[in-house]
């Protein structure tokens, strides 16, 4: 006699990604079990996923948590953006994006990810099929012909659960990849996001900022009460002098980088460091395995797109599963695996490619780049077809979408 298997689904990390995945399952009849490590109550600092960092949500986000049901709960807490300002510092490239020419009400959204955090914490606890195992860390995990078997630490106790499939979402430093031994390519571009929050002199109007400096982007997002959310690339040698700085200091630099469009920057909050690597699994299913998020794809934060591919792994993996389960195939088989990674593989490396050649096109000083990127600002801002397909990615709009990111259920 074989042992019942625990569960249908084992999702490896309850973070944005995992979390989102469960709840676009939640009102299926599948047994699913999630394992997190850190408490969602644990201190900003120590929760890795859900801390003081905010997300640019794009609006096929917006559509996939509307097909979730839980958009009601989080569209209070986010700010939307109505244009998108892209520059490169010290030359005359510009380019604007209008939610008024893509004839939605927003281009995206802005939201603290703890926030967004609470708001998928309180949707699970509400759903009968799924149990958050947590806190329990992930020490081993196998695959057989017909499941994969995890074995979790829970309080000090080790514990044996069994899945039909098991759903690595343990982010960037994904341990289910380096117990089975994904290999990987990975890029350090040297360099760090320092966020923080600062209030401009003048009224951000819904404008999201995105500026090119030699050193790295700097992004500038509109939240409430006036106050934008930076996110300073720096190169990683500048950074812990950068963390250091007086607030004075801190301003005065940003200020000199990004310039004064938004006239004198007057306050900033807490700062935090993101070292910046691009991290791609060559592997993303084996039979009773997928990895979705960033433990697949972890990418530079400077357009802003890596959640939101995240969130569309995990829409398209929740159609897949829910096909298949009821046209009677098994969840966990190879072939049903397959054709969810083949979908989502040409977003995947589109999503790279824009996210990487932006970093690499606007870092590099020789003269010839400056001149041809900065032309290539102008072309994007005077020529509509172009300038639409930018938008498109920039929403998450491109290429075949998942049930959810067409604002259906699943
Ligand atoms: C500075 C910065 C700004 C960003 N801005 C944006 C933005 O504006 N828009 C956007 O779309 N994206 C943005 N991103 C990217 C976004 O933060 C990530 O894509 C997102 O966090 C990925 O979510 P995830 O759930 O896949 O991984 P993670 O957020 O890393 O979550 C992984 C989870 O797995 C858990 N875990 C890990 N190992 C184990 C284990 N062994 N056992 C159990 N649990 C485990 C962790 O505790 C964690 O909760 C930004 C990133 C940075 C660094």
């Amino acid at each position: 006699m074989f042992a019942p298997i625990d569960y249908d689904i084992l999702i490896i990390g309850g973070g944005m990604v995992g979390a989102s995945l469960a709840c676009a399952l939640g009102n299926t009849a599948l047994r699913i079990g999630i394992i997190e490590a850190v408490p969602f109550n644990a201190s900003a600092q120590a929760q890795p996923s859900y801390d003081d960092r905010t997300l640019a949500l794009a609006y096929g986000s917006r559509r996939i948590f509307e097909g979730m049901g839980l958009w009601p709960a989080l569209v209070g807490a986010t700010t939307p953006i109505k244009k998108i300002h892209v520059s490169d510092r010290g030359h005359f490239g510009v380019t604007h994006i209008d939610c008024a020419d893509e004839g939605v009400e927003a281009l995206g959204y802005v939201v603290v990810s703890r926030t967004l955090g609470q708001t998928l914490m309180q949707a699970l606890h509400a759903l009968p099929h799924v149990d958050l195992i947590c806190p329990a860390q992930l020490t081993n995990i196998t695959t057989s012909t017909d499941h994969a078997q995890v074995i979790v630490d829970q309080n000090g106790e080790q514990r044996t659960l069994t899945a039909r499939l098991v759903v690595a979402a343990d982010g960037g430093k994904s341990a289910v990849r380096e117990q089975l031994k994904i290999p990987t390519r990975t890029w350090d571009y040297h360099q760090t996001a320092i966020i923080t929050n600062i209030t401009p002199q003048h009224p951000h109007n819904n404008i999201a900022y995105e500026r090119f400096t030699s050193t790295g982007p700097i992004a500038m997002l509109p939240m409430s009460d006036n106050r934008c959310a930076v996110v300073w690339t720096v190169a990683s040698n500048q950074a812990d002098a950068v963390m250091r700085l007086t607030d004075e200091a801190f301003l005065a630099g940003l200020q000199n980088a990004f310039g004064h469009r938004l006239g004198r920057l007057q306050k900033t909050g807490m700062r935090h460091a993101y070292p910046l690597v691009l991290t791609r699994a060559l592997e993303h299913v084996r039979p009773h395995l997928a990895v979705i998020g960033n433990a697949a794809h972890t990418l530079h934060p400077i357009a802003g797109q890596g959640f939101n591919l995240g969130l569309r792994d995990a829409a398209a993996l929740a159609q897949v599963i829910v096909e298949a389960q009821r046209a009677g195939h098994d969840i966990g088989s190879l072939d049903v695996l397959n054709h969810y990674a083949a979908w989502r593989r040409a977003d995947q490396i589109r999503a790279i490619a824009f996210t990487d050649s932006l970093v690499r096109v606007f870092t590099n000083p020789l003269a010839p780049f400056a001149l041809g990127r900065n032309l290539g600002l102008l072309a994007v801002d005077l020529l509509p077809p172009l300038k639409h397909l930018l938008a498109r990615q920039t929403m998450g709009l491109v290429g075949k979408l998942p049930r959810l990111a067409r604002g259906l259920g699943l």
